[in-house]
């Protein structure tokens, strides 16, 4: 490997979003080394990476200890169960990894005075009741309710990330990631978009929560991928939204779903989970200006990418 190359730690770099960046990392150059405990995510996301020069994929829990042998320029922590299924299936490891897991990362990136780049999300503004929302709005979250302990990891991340930045001088970044989709993704991961092309495939009924009048912004993962690359070559401190602005109802989503897959599928109405956030959009202006970046995917294309995915991988389809 060449001896000048930068090199990269992605921790979750075995799930959905950290295999996307792990390739854009290797195509940029960089050595990647990927960290996974494979709680929701599974070397098959980055089988095809085992043989390209520069990538490394160890087996390791981030909230037991993270120790990384040479130089490190950049730490991504994207380790984290991402879909409300995950997160309520899997509670304490959501809540460890979000705090224990931030905290050693935020240590790796510390001792090797790297670039760090903390994975929050959009549901640090919980139930939101500014809309659209920017990056200056603290949020409406229920710490005690099912969703908290993804939402409250999440901040407490924030804040620890926040306190390494001013007590320890690391130079770090903190992006809100809003709802983002594309290939990698697990079709039974209960997030709108897999769980709607996955019934729309099999022919069953597209269960939409509520009455469907909820919004989300879906934004399709390639323009993610180049909003984390612009946000890591900066010493922007964030929080920094990335997402698209275009925003759909769940009905809207469910019927878009239907006809760009020519399904027959019922759309059928189900029981909205508790603390479901009403309304979803992010504000882009601060990455509009600070990195020239917005999104260029529009949703029926992105869905259409991401329905072509499922399509040619009909084994991730089954029961
Ligand atoms: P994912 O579940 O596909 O990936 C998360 C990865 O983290 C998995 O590979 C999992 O095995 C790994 N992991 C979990 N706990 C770990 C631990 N203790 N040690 C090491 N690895 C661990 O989820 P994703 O959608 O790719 O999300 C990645 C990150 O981006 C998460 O932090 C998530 O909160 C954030 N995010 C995602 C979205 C989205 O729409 N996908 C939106 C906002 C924020």
């Amino acid at each position: 490997m060449n001896n000048s190359a930068r090199r990269v730690v992605i921790t979750g770099g075995a799930g959905f979003l950290g295999s996307h960046l792990c390739t854009r990392f290797l195509d940029e150059g960089y050595e990647v080394l990927c960290l996974d405990n494979f709680l929701t995510g599974s070397p098959t996301n980055v089988e095809h990476l085992l043989g390209r020069e520069g990538f490394r994929m160890i087996r390791a829990d981030v909230t037991d200890f993270v120790h990384v042998v040479g130089p490190v320029d950049m730490v991504l922590h994207f380790a984290s169960p991402a879909s409300p299924i995950d997160y309520l299936q899997l509670p304490l490891e959501t809540l460890k990894v979000g705090s224990i897991g931030t905290m050693h990362t935020l240590g790796l990136a510390k001792e090797k005075q790297a670039r760090y780049i903390l994975a929050s999300t959009s549901e640090s503004y919980g139930d939101p009741q500014v809309h659209p929302q920017p990056e200056s709005y603290w949020g409406h979250v229920n710490p005690v309710g099912p969703r908290g302990v993804y939402d409250e990891a999440k901040r407490f991340g924030e804040a620890m990330t926040m306190a390494y930045r001013r007590y320890h001088d690391v130079n770090t970044g903190i992006l809100r990631i809003f709802n983002t989709h594309g290939a990698f993704m697990r079709p039974k991961d209960g997030r709108a978009v897999p769980t709607f092309i996955r019934q729309a495939l099999r022919g069953e009924p597209i269960t939409v929560a509520g009455d469907g009048t909820q919004t989300r912004s879906i934004q399709y993962v390639d323009d993610l991928v180049e909003g984390v690359w612009r946000f890591a070559q900066t010493e922007h401190p964030g929080p920094m939204n990335i997402g698209n602005p275009h925003e759909v109802s769940m009905l809207e989503l469910a019927e878009l779903v239907k006809e760009l897959t020519g399904s027959s599928s019922e759309i059928r109405f189900i029981e909205r989970p508790e603390d479901d956030p009403t309304v979803r959009q992010p504000d882009i202006t601060l990455a509009r200006e600070v990195l020239g970046w917005e999104p260029t995917v529009p949703l029926q294309e992105g869905l259409h990418r991401t329905i072509e995915w499922f399509r040619v991988h009909p084994e991730l389809l089954g029961g």
